[in-house]
């Protein structure tokens, strides 16, 4: 919807400015194909950039000053405007607004020279799913600042600027896979990326040439102690590492010696999802390199028993749209994102997509869950000017 929101934020841009934008940028969401919980494990990720973006329209001011609208907040009202100075730059900010504070902060912190400007922006990223509207917003502000600004800054630069902005301004402690996702994808590539070196590489993700399409199902379950969760395998992961004597899990050659010298069951398994889940990312990025991608499939499936069994980062619902999609035909399927909740991606036919969500739909209905949302997932365009 990239045409029709460039349209609406350049107009309320206009009606709230009083004078047109001097551009349109925009910046995505991101799904994970493969790489769950690997990249604080120094190892390796495999996500897409969608097409659902954050876009916003903005211009420079002559004051030292940021006025930011989201559309998307309080829309009763005509969307929700914050403003603040560089007096007011303080890490810690609370509100939506901190994840544009934040990037002025981190841009500045690196010795960039920041222009004021009025942002207006629209997202159709679902908050919170785990697709990284945070992530979008981030990249979206930092594209647009860093044109208004004529600062040089490269596209692995940008990711992370922008995750010091959600690390060090949030407080979110996130790795850097999502901000790479918004700034670095290409449209039909999804991107093999070494949360170590920071290395790339663009793999072809032809689909359709295959006959195939990607469901991603928003269970909409509420997360619930994701942040104490996620700090428990984060602690168990680099305990481990600890034990076994290596920097991080991703070290680990042979999984049977390294599971066998660990004295604790729990914590074998912690280390043997994250150990054959890189080598499963491995093994995806070799699948797309020569285009075999209905092998993803078993990939896919092998990543979610292990998610589910030995990282115990699955819930109820999440399983169930699994396993339902899986019924209805889906070549594979696993949850992605951090877990407890979220989506779920399942490999379908061409058009069958809405099939296979009607019927994970009619699999909640019955389990007494409320229902699911669902798309198609279309690998996009990373952060970039519109207009
Ligand atoms: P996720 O990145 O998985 O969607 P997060 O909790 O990391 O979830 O980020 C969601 C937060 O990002 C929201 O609570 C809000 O503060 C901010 N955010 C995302 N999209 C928008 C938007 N369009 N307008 C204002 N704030 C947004
Ligand atoms: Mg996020």
């Amino acid at each position: 919807m990239t045409d029709a929101d460039a349209d609406t934020v350049t107009q309320e841009f206009t009606d709230r400015c009083g004078s047109p934008p001097a551009g349109v940028w925009s910046a995505p969401g991101r799904v994970n194909l493969i790489g769950e919980h690997t990249d604080y494990n120094d190892g390796f990720v495999m996500p897409f950039a969608l097409a659902q973006v954050v876009t916003v329209a903005a211009a420079r001011r002559s004051d030292d000053r940021w006025r930011v609208t989201s559309l998307n907040q309080d829309a009763a009202n005509g969307g929700e405007t914050q403003e603040f100075g560089r007096d007011d730059l303080e890490p810690g900010m609370s509100g939506w607004q901190a994840y544009v504070a934040g990037i002025v902060w981190a841009l500045t912190e690196a010795g960039h020279q920041v222009p004021g400007a009025d942002l207006v922006l629209t997202s159709d990223v679902p908050v919170g799913a785990g697709l990284s509207s945070s992530a979008a917003l981030e990249c979206a502000t930092l594209t647009a600042l860093a044109d208004l600004g004529d600062l040089d800054i490269d596209p692995l630069e940008r990711a992370k600027l922008a995750r010091r902005c959600e690390n060090e301004f949030v407080g979110a402690p996130t790795g850097l896979m999502d901000q790479a996702a918004s700034t670095l994808c290409q449209v039909g590539q999804a991107l093999f990326f070494d949360c170590r070196t920071f290395e790339t590489e663009q793999v072809h993700l032809a689909l359709d040439e295959a006959g195939l399409e990607l469901l991603v199902l928003d269970t909409q379950t509420p997360h619930a102690l994701v942040d104490s969760e996620y700090a428990d395998r984060r602690r168990s992961c680099e305990e481990a590492a600890r034990l076994l004597g290596v920097p991080a899990l991703r070290d680990v050659t042979d999984v049977d010696a390294a599971l066998a010298s660990l004295p604790d069951p729990e914590m074998q398994r912690r280390v043997r999802h994250v150990v054959t889940e890189n080598a499963r990312v491995l093994a995806a990025a070799a699948v797309l390199r020569e285009d075999r991608i209905t092998d993803l499939a078993p990939l896919l499936d092998a990543s979610h028993a292990s998610m589910r069994d030995d990282f115990e980062i699955t819930v109820p619902t999440v399983d169930l749209a699994v396993a339902t999609a899986k019924e209805a035909g889906a070549l594979g399927a696993r949850m992605t994102g951090g877990g407890f909740g979220g989506c779920i991606i399942a490999l379908v036919g061409a058009g069958t997509a809405d099939a296979v969500a009607a019927r994970v739909g009619a699999a909640f209905e019955a389990a007494g869950y409320g229902p699911p949302s669902h798309f198609v997932g279309l690998p996009s365009a990373g952060a970039r000017r519109l207009r």
